[in-house]
């Protein structure tokens, strides 16, 4: 399988996350992107390559032009402090009030924004572009048909970043990325498997009849992304009843994952897509120190075969997962599965 890396994940390394009052290491760590890398090395059968450019292009339809110069300034402000301290951006206000005003660097800090854990520093612009253009190269493979499935091994990941925010790790929305550039050839169903609610996806994708997002996730009542997620959110306008939400009870386990995984295909084969836009994260693995899911490592072998029944030409694009020790063997069963 052909495998795109963001070449500039490196650039983005978080110093820390803020939490309950306190700065704990960051769980989006540069090392996951090494051990996915170093599991498939283990594997075999996968070849790497990086996107022959990066360029701001593939984000038009996915994010707001301000949202976009916005973090390229800001990482540029980040690269030019001096101070230690300000070449870290983080929010601190967030908007409030029936017409909020941003019109200060603290101001937009907040605006763009709608976490404590996505602080913008000197090389974020740079890792969010390429991964959001290691997923345009891919959407282009899969679409011109010289792919049947490609794999975006990318991070800082993106399914949490909003058309307009940045926020849950995420700054550009690869997986968006690639289902808007597909959505020019045909329907495209985004299926998020991360444990995480792919509120980003869902949002940008929201009133759109051509792109079905499906997200099986931690019931929001419970887990981030808290304020949305829930299963009663099915789009709007043009796009109602193209969004599906499968919630589900923390400690979930592969008994009650595998209906609800079913489920989540049954919708995606209903809506008949021509292209499938794979969100992957290994969080709701067992080990996983933020998910709370019991899923085993045997089971992402299960989730690649069931997914390939499908057969749908397939983007996928790497999200969260942040045990270093295993998460490249889910990665590495779901994606040799998936091939077949
Ligand atoms: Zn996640």
């Amino acid at each position: 399988m052909r495998v795109i890396a963001n070449p500039k994940h490196a650039e983005h390394a978080a110093p820390g996350e803020w939490e309950s009052g306190a700065v704990i290491p960051c769980y989006e760590a540069q090392g996951r992107l090494d051990a996915i890398r170093a599991a498939l090395d283990a594997a075999g059968g996968f070849t790497f390559e990086e996107p022959p450019k990066l360029s701001e292009d593939c984000l038009t339809g996915v994010h707001h032009a301000a949202y976009v110069a916005y973090l390229r300034e800001a990482s540029a402000e980040a690269k030019r402090a001096r101070d230690p301290a300000a070449k870290q951006l983080w929010p601190t206000v967030f908007p409030y009030g029936p017409n909020p005003r941003a019109t200060g660097t603290r101001a937009l800090r907040g605006l763009y924004c709608f976490d404590t854990y996505t602080p913008i520093l000197p090389g974020t612009f740079a890792a969010a572009l390429g991964g959001a253009s290691a997923a345009a190269r891919a959407a282009d493979l899969v679409g011109e048909g010289a792919e049947r499935a490609v794999y975006v091994l990318t991070r800082p990941p993106g399914h949490h970043a909003e058309p307009d925010r940045c926020g849950g790790y995420c700054y550009f929305n690869s997986a968006a990325v690639a289902a808007e550039r597909l959505s020019k050839r045909g329907p495209v169903a985004v299926l998020d498997l991360d444990v995480h609610h792919g509120n980003g996806t869902q949002h940008i994708f929201y009133s759109r009849a051509d792109v079905l997002t499906v997200s099986v996730h931690g019931d929001p009542a419970a887990l981030y992304p808290f304020f949305s997620g829930f299963a009663d959110e099915t789009g709007t306008g043009a796009g109602l009843g193209a969004n599906l939400n499968v919630p589900l009870p923390p400690g979930t386990g592969v008994k009650e994952y595998r209906p609800a995984l079913a489920r989540a295909l049954d919708a995606v084969r209903a809506f008949k897509p021509a292209f499938l836009v794979f969100a992957f994260g290994a969080d709701a693995h067992e080990s996983d120190p933020i998910g709370g899911f019991k899923l085993s490592t045997k089971f992402y072998a299960e989730m690649g075969a069931t997914v390939r029944e499908l057969a749908l030409p397939a983007v996928v694009v790497q999200e969260g997962g942040y045990n270093l020790d295993t998460v490249g063997a889910c990665v590495a069963e779901v994606l040799k599965e998936l091939q077949g």
